[in-house]
């Protein structure tokens, strides 16, 4: 029997994390899908398209919101997984205590400072954010709010961009897609 090699087990390890926290969420979209599927999602989004394979930042995706959706703090994230992991996931956490706008607004405000690595998170998220716009909206939002989401992803992603062209274009496609299908025009 061959040995789990060290980074699939620290990989795994924040797999069992996130799931563990995640347990009663679910996504907002009408499928009502386990929220744990967006972060693998995210992950495997970064591993596969962006061609990601440094553990801390994989690591950092599947756990990309436990500290904004879950009672664990960034000390845990710390704890568990090391200060790098925890600086990636703390840049990509929005300030729950403030309204929604405003952390809209700082997203878009602090995107361009952010590490390469929390850039990716970041647009990988998006990526995965639209799909679901576009795959399973949830059912209150209307045509309008749902491009007035893209309108500010795409901020969002234009200032985290020159990380890694293979997630941008991946992104913009799926951006594109789902402008298309709110259009209604092909
Ligand atoms: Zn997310």
């Amino acid at each position: 029997m061959s040995e789990v090699p060290e980074p699939a087990a620290a990989l795994l390890k924040a797999l069992h994390y996130a799931a563990d926290l995640h347990k009663d969420g679910r996504r907002k979209g009408k499928a009502g899908e386990p929220y744990v599927n967006h972060v693998i999602e995210v992950a495997e989004l970064l591993a596969r398209v962006g061609d990601v394979h440094d553990v801390a930042i994989l690591q950092a995706a599947v756990l990309h919101d436990v500290v904004e959706d879950t009672e664990a703090s960034f000390e845990d994230v710390e704890r568990a997984f090391g200060p790098e992991v925890r600086r990636i996931v703390e840049e990509v956490s929005d300030d729950k205590t403030l309204p929604r706008e405003e952390r809209k607004r700082l997203q878009v405000e602090k995107a361009p400072a952010l590490s390469a690595a929390a850039k990716m998170v970041k647009i990988a998220d998006k990526i995965s954010n639209v799909c679901a716009l576009m795959h399973s909206p949830p059912s209150e939002w209307t045509d309008e709010r749902r491009l007035e989401y893209l309108v500010w992803s795409a901020r969002v992603v234009d200032g985290c961009r020159g990380c890694n062209p293979r997630l941008e274009s991946y992104y913009d496609k799926a951006l594109a897609q789902c402008r298309t299908l709110l259009d209604g025009t092909p």
